[in-house]
């Protein structure tokens, strides 16, 4: 070990030299300026010494102050110069796969060097990283990983952990891990680097540890908000349809108006409400349907593409940056607006795109300052709400939206609907405009909708459904899910935790011990609620995905099924007449969404949803959630037919009913009928009702003995929310799953409804089925 001891220090003074060369260079000399104009210089020495004596330190500062870039380098450099070069390791980690090779480039690059020599990154599936790499930038899933093999980390001197303050489930995940680490490695040293300041609440959970702030400065920025940027852009209140010739009804519009005066005095309570309740009613359909349920869809787009219009042609210089919610719509715009004669021209505008995909030489435009007269556009995700650093921003344009997750989790899954963001993320949004002179912010959504953000992102920890996160604990190998859980940070509830366990042992995803089941493997491996996720799986097993995925992604949207207050007979009739005496809000859902596809191949699916009370983007949503659960069951090798073949599907209806049973149960209650009316029981709450809105409310008769139902909500009696009809074979077989407890225990539980229900001639059936699948298993 003698020599060993040798050959480091021979090989750290090596690199104590290499590093003097480069700072001593004429280009090591321009970098080492520019580093030095960056607010985190002025702390450098204090914070070095803040984090040498003490384990623990929480840094945060305004973003672009360099805290990503420069902390763990003044680390590296400060090791290399006390010659410990060859023995020290860094490991700093990013929510996100871009940012970590990202800033792994730059980096080296202020070192004079490439990525795998003294600076190397590791994401999931890519890496460079080389025998002299002391300063690995990973994601939080991959430091994940590592500590599931080396549960000490053995050999580490220093953890960063960056942008906690975003509270993401792995990196909340990793907080748990690493507080239970720090007693058995003393000589370890923990750094959590935040933008925001909530310093405190990480502060206190590692008992009081140091918090240092790097001060920063920002110009101000003004915001507008809809109403204003409609006014700006051309759109005006007054012109009906002046924008978009599309209603040319003018009772609706006179309908229309007087709504407009009475939701004026609404107060609003949550986005939808303050939505429902902003007075779009002066814009044409279109133009409304857009604002009233912001998805950066086509139509979206153009008033984007109105915004940049206005600020290249009419505004001062400055570069622009657009937050969009993920790459899909990124690129999409992308095609958009490079057709448009003004912004496609790439003497006026230099059009990029900031999102995980993009080539790096694509990436360091970014940074770079464009041509004189040439006006930077960045299409970026909400990474560039705080990782990335637009230096010359002058102008934002905020959708208002983002998709929550974008982590690349141990199992990669993905949030799949954009979701409103918070006011702290809007603002930070708009701060992004103030860096280097007072800037301008297009927000795309009413004031009022603004007012009805949360102020702060919920953790993504408590924002994960309890059933999924549980299986997250499991899956990630992290022992008791209870034990684990009550230790984080902000712990979610324990009732709310036992039940989510006991749920996800009825339904088969955990055995009696708490561990997962193939089953439950499976399900944490889709981005669904569990109940969602094995209807899924099933429709793959039974081969009838294609109306599964429609069922699943309708219960994952807003409900396609308009009711306009003023129109509501006409809009019930529409939905009975999908709803077809099947009994199932979930087969209207498949037939209005079939109706509509087949609409859309010949043009027309806007007519066809205006006709049938049908909001077109739900549908659009719907579209979209299906192709991404085909895609992700693929990935996870549940499907292996050829995409596009829909139609080769089976479309067998008591099937696609037992499927939609194997998924809701134990969402199931009983079906009386009685001479006037109809008695429904659930085995915990007694009787229950149906919502209005239900297809199974007004129907005189139910001919099936059971109805599985999606969700209830207790108001003064117990309601039910989407239902659908199942004979007493599908909640035989499909009700419960068979790997839990195998056969028998599956039957006893299944026998327990029964005998509860007290329907004699389903015990009699049960016992018969009971009988021959017992002999089936024999044999
Ligand atoms: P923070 O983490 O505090 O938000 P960073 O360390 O990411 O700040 O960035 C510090 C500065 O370095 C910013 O001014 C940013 O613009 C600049 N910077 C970061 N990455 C690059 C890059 N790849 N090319 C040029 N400049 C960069
Ligand atoms: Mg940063």
């Amino acid at each position: 070990s003698i020599i060993l001891e040798k050959i480091h220090h021979r090989r750290s003074l090596q690199l104590r030299e290499k590093q003097q060369e480069w700072q001593e260079s004429p280009e090591g000399q321009k970098m080492l300026e520019f580093r030095r104009s960056l607010p985190a210089y002025k702390e450098r020495d204090a914070l070095l010494k803040a984090i040498a004596e003490n384990q623990v330190v929480v840094v945060s500062g305004e973003t672009g102050c360099g805290k990503t870039t420069q902390l763990p380098q003044y680390i590296l450099e400060s090791e290399i110069e006390a010659a410990r070069g060859a023995t020290c390791s860094i490991i700093c980690t990013q929510p996100r796969k871009i940012s970590a090779i990202s800033v792994s480039e730059r980096v080296a690059a202020e070192r004079g060097e490439n990525p795998g020599e003294s600076v190397g990154y590791k994401v999931r599936l890519e890496g460079i990283k080389g025998r002299d790499t002391r300063l690995l930038f990973c994601t939080t899933g991959i430091l994940l990983r590592r500590l599931l093999v080396d549960r000490d980390l053995n050999g580490v001197s220093h953890v960063i952990v960056d942008e906690i303050h975003e509270r993401g489930m792995n990196e909340d995940f990793l907080l748990i891990v690493l507080k239970d680490l720090l007693p058995r490695r003393p000589d370890l040293r923990l750094i959590l680097m935040s933008a925001t300041l909530n310093a405190e609440l990480f502060s206190n959970y590692f008992s009081g540890a140091p918090t240092f702030h790097i001060p920063g400065f920002t110009y101000p920025v003004r915001a507008h908000f809809l109403e204003d940027v409609l006014q700006i852009t051309g759109y005006r209140l007054t012109a009906y349809n002046q924008i978009d010739d599309y209603g040319q009804d003018k009772a609706w519009k006179m309908q229309k108006q007087a709504a407009m005066k009475k939701r004026k005095t609404q107060i609003t309570s949550s986005v939808e409400d303050a939505l429902e309740a902003a007075d779009f009613s002066g814009y044409s359909p279109r133009v409304q349907e857009s604002l009233s349920c912001w998805n950066p869809d086509p139509i979206g787009f153009n008033l984007i593409e109105r915004v940049l219009h206005h600020i290249v042609t009419k505004e001062r210089p400055g570069a622009v940056l657009v937050f969009m919610t993920g790459w899909d719509d990124i690129n999409s715009l992308k095609d958009q607006l490079q057709s448009d004669p003004v912004l496609g021209d790439p003497s006026r505008v230099l059009l990029l795109a900031c999102h995980g995909s993009m080539a790096s030489s694509e990436q360091r435009l970014i940074f770079d300052k464009p041509e004189d007269g040439v006006r930077k556009i960045v299409l970026a995700t909400n990474m560039a709400e705080t990782s990335i650093t637009i230096n010359d921003g002058v102008f934002v344009v905020d959708c208002g939206k983002a998709k929550e997750t974008s982590y690349d989790a141990l199992n990669n899954t993905p949030c799949l609907l954009p979701s409103w963001i918070s006011k702290a993320s809007a603002r930070q949004r708009r701060g992004r405009a103030g860096r280097v002179q007072p800037g301008e912010c297009y927000h795309l959504y009413p004031r009022c909708v603004y007012d009805s953000f949360s102020n702060y992102q919920m953790p993504e920890l408590l924002r994960t459904p309890l059933q999924s996160l549980c299986l997250q604990v499991k899956s990630l190998q992290l022992g008791s899910i209870k034990n684990f859980l009550f230790q984080a940070l902000e712990p979610p509830e324990k009732l709310s935790v036992e039940n989510a366990i006991g749920y996800l042992k009825i339904i088969g995803a955990l055995d009696e011990n708490e561990n997962l089941t193939v089953l439950g493997r499976h399900l944490s491996m889709l981005p669904v609620e569990p109940k969602l996720g094995k209807m899924l799986i099933y429709g793959a097993i039974f081969n009838c995905l294609d109306p599964i995925m429609t069922v699943v992604a309708g219960l994952s949207v807003r409900d396609p099924f308009l009711m306009p207050f003023d129109k509501k007979d006409l809009a019930e009739s529409a939905k009975a007449q999908f709803a077809r005496n099947g009994y199932s809000d979930h087969l209207a859902i498949v037939r209005a969404y079939e109706g509509w596809r087949e609409a859309e191949t010949h043009m027309q699916g806007h007519e066809y949803c205006w006709r049938n009370f049908l909001s077109i983007q739900t549908m659009r949503g719907i579209d979209s959630l299906r192709k991404q659960f085909y895609s992700l069951l693929k990935d996870t090798g549940l499907v292996n037919y050829p995409d596009d073949n829909a139609s080769s599907w089976a479309h067998d209806e008591h099937l696609v009913r037992a499927v939609i049973c194997a998924g809701l149960f134990p969402g199931v209650c009983s079906v009386v009928n009685k001479e006037k009316s109809i008695t429904l029981k659930t085995m915990e709450d007694g009787q229950v009702l149906l919502y209005s809105n239900s297809v199974n409310a007004a129907a005189p008769k139910i001919p099936y003995p059971w109805l599985v139902f999606n969700e209830k909500v207790k108001v003064n009696s117990v309601f039910l929310r989407d239902s659908t009809g199942i004979s007493d074979s599908a909640l035989l077989l499909f009700g419960a799953d068979i790997s839990t407890g195998g056969l028998d225990g599956h039957l006893k539980m299944l026998g327990g409804y029964l005998e509860f229900f007290m329907q004699p001639s389903l015990s009699e059936t049960y016992l018969t089925i009971r009988r021959e699948l017992g002999e089936l298993v024999q044999a």
